[in-house]
């Protein structure tokens, strides 16, 4: 792996109580590249999006953002360094339509008119929809708004937390697709996921979590072919 790291994780620790569940989570991922998260249920990639996010504290390891130690960032500061999450499970506010959930970035000092432009551009139906409430929009449709939102912030570093949750395979391709789209424009993307095949066809690099700890990172075809007991695990 070359290039300068837009993040970089060095022996990083977590536990919820007396249960640590972060081992010593050593991952780079170089700036500009998608890199896939992977592995089984409750190897730890979820605690890893909280702690990179800053929702949630390391008991002791760093973490550097675009070359910056954030051990003890908030969100706030964390956005400001330009790392975006879209957490698990959608993040829309049900009872405004598509266009006010994509409005809200205006509130974060994005220009209305840019914030429109951008997810339409990406998603042309949300054009279509944009009056419609967004609770009553499909699972996938709602993804396109949360991830229009985390666009229009221009993050350098977008961290999707299980995209695919609960949507029909069709429409996990097509997010899928854009986020390969989104790539072209030279965001650095870490994308955890439980259908690895999906994710592995968008990516530059794949890193393998088990039991609190990455064990292996490499390029997708090597990961699928040494790694695939651990990564498909039932799920394509
Ligand atoms: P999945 O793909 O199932 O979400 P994961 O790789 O994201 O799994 P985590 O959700 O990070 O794994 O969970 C790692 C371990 O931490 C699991 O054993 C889980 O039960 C435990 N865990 C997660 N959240 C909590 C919590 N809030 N309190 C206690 N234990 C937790």
């Amino acid at each position: 792996m070359s290039g300068v790291p837009i993040l970089e994780i060095v022996d990083l620790h977590a536990a919820y109580g007396r249960i640590e569940v972060l081992r010593g989570v050593d991952l780079v991922v170089p700036k500009g590249a998608v890199m896939a998260l992977l592995g089984p249920n409750g190897a730890g990639k979820s605690t890893l999006v909280k702690v990179i996010s800053g929702q949630k504290k390391q008991t002791s390891g760093d973490i550097h953002l675009g070359g910056v130690h954030v051990k003890a960032s908030g969100p706030e500061e964390l956005a400001r360094l330009g790392l975006c999450t879209i957490p698990e499970g959608r993040s829309v506010f049900p009872n405004l339509t598509v266009e006010e959930n994509l409005l809200l970035m205006s509130y974060a000092g994005v220009p209305a008119e840019a914030v429109l432009e951008t997810a339409f551009a990406y998603f042309p139906r949300l054009k279509e929809r944009r009056k419609q409430l967004a609770g009553t929009m499909s699972g996938g449709e709602q993804q396109m708004v949360a991830m229009s939102r985390a666009l229009a912030s221009d993050p350098a570093l977008l961290l999707l937390d299980e995209l695919s949750m609960g949507l029909a395979p069709l429409i996990v391709d097509e997010l899928y697709e854009t986020v390969g789209r989104i790539t072209e424009t030279g965001v650095s993307i870490l994308c955890i996921e439980q259908f690895a095949r999906t994710a592995l066809k968008i990516s530059d690099y794949a890193a393998v979590m088990s039991g609190g700890r990455v064990v292996a990172t490499g390029e997708p075809g090597e990961i699928l072919e040494t790694m695939s007991d651990v990564i498909l695990g039932g799920a394509a």
